[in-house]
């Protein structure tokens, strides 16, 4: 008998029925090929470990092309509302049009929705192909400011008359030179704003037994936003969890085992050492655009860029959005040719934050067993020795095979 329910928050935490409603976006490009793979993946998963008693209910949404030319818009308002009625959802890439005053569409979902933390596991998988020696030494979880920074949109074009009008402001006012043909942006950061994303990181490092919480920020140069943000930090992990976390000034000796510790790191030194001592970080929590060059080269030293995974999440309201964070790959699409890990790992990531971890980890051993076996997509197939190339929807079937065996 169906019944399908919603996914409820009451006390701070999810309350998630047998049969959730969970809204997609397909989404554009080779959008549609990953998520027929991604949903048989995700089905098999739950359908193995509770045969029958759990399922998702799927209900698609439309975003992107397919939502431009069914309604007209590329970002129908009905999206947003069922992403909020119905609080976790999941979403393949979508095209940017290019072109002036078109908001990127991930963007507007995020900040629509205050996704504020954008959650980036970076592990390495056995098998991948990477261009690093030990890519298995890299284990970290990355915390990304999404509604601030100068990701937030507040941008004057050069030379317009607001640019001058500001400009003209700036100078009498603060006494600040700036060249008269300068475009302008600004970079808000606030205190509400990176205690929220920071308290998500120290949760997070809490409820998985993590060793450390590494603040990366370039506050040696910009004081009162990026430096202001590890000061927030630090003094947050005092205010709320004084006896769980402590950072390097406090710590005596070794850290004790049931401690975590929290630390700070200039951005340009942390590329160096996440490339040449992995080991000595964890969850990371930064701003907007540091997270958003962290994660990719990161993703990019265990050889996945395009299997990493993504969520969007608040925590205070619940509400999730998980995604590919790979783009639409134009050229392949309806070819059943790329690789949908990325979104079969975000639908991982969806179920780790559901609390059906037992379908996360099954996922996770089909994969595992799916690139030790060598039957992988091409973009992975062309890096390894001896490997068969297979399409899209083979190397689901082999992952749901592997979750078997
Ligand atoms: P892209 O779509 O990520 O593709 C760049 C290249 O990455 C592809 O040509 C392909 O490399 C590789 N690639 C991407 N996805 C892959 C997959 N699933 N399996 C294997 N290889 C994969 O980046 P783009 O061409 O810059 O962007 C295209 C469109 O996507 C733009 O409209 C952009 O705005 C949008 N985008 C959306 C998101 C999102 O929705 N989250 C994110 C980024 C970009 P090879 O050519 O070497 O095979």
């Amino acid at each position: 008998m169906e019944k399908a329910e919603k996914v409820l928050f009451a006390d701070k935490r999810l309350q998630v029925p047998d049969e959730p409603i969970i809204p997609f976006i397909e989404g554009d490009g080779t959008g549609p090929d990953i998520w027929r793979a991604a949903v048989r993946v995700m089905d098999h998963a739950v359908q193995l470990c509770w045969k029958g008693q759990r399922r998702i209910v799927w209900k698609e949404v439309l975003a992107g092309e397919k939502a431009h030319q069914q309604t007209g818009t590329y970002l129908p308002e009905e999206t947003i509302e069922a992403f909020m009625d119905y609080r976790i959802g999941i979403k393949g890439p979508l095209t940017t049009p290019v072109g002036e005053g078109f908001r990127s569409l991930n963007v507007t979902l995020r900040q629509r929705l205050d996704l504020y933390a954008c959650v980036r596991p970076i592990r390495y998988f056995p098998g991948v192909p990477s261009p690093v020696k030990e890519p298995d030494k890299v284990n970290m979880v990355v915390f990304r400011e999404n509604t601030e920074d100068v990701y937030a949109g507040l941008e004057l074009q050069a030379e317009t008359d607001k640019a001058h009008q500001l400009l003209d402001y700036l100078t009498k006012e603060f006494g600040w030179r700036i060249r008269p043909d300068s475009g302008l942006g600004i970079k808000p950061v606030s205190r509400t704003g990176s205690r929220r994303l920071i308290k998500a990181a120290m949760d997070f490092a809490i409820q998985h037994n993590r060793k450390s919480i590494t603040l990366v920020h370039k506050g040696n140069i910009q004081k009162f936003t990026e430096g202001a943000f590890r000061n927030w930090g630090y003094e947050l992990a005092k205010e709320i969890y004084p006896e769980k976390i402590v950072s390097w000034g406090e710590l005596q000796g070794d850290l004790p085992k049931d401690k975590i510790l929290i630390k700070d790191t200039i951005a340009d030194i942390f590329f160096q050492q996440a490339l040449t001592r992995p080991e000595e970080f964890d969850i990371i929590a930064t701003m907007n655009l540091n997270g958003d060059y962290i994660s990719d080269a990161l993703a990019a030293q265990v050889g996945g860029i395009g299997m990493a995974p993504g969520g969007n999440i608040n925590y205070e309201n619940g509400y999730a959005l998980f995604e590919a964070t790979h783009g639409t790959a134009p050229k392949y699409a309806g070819l059943d040719k790329v690789n949908p890990s990325s979104l079969i790992l975000s639908g991982a990531m969806m179920f780790d934050y559901m609390g059906w971890g037992e379908a996360a980890r099954c996922i996770e051993k089909g994969l595992e067993r799916s690139f030790a076996s060598k039957k992988v997509t091409y973009d992975l197939a062309r890096l390894m020795d001896d490997a068969q190339e297979v399409s899209c929807s083979e190397f689901a079937e082999i992952i749901c095979e592997n979750m078997e065996s």
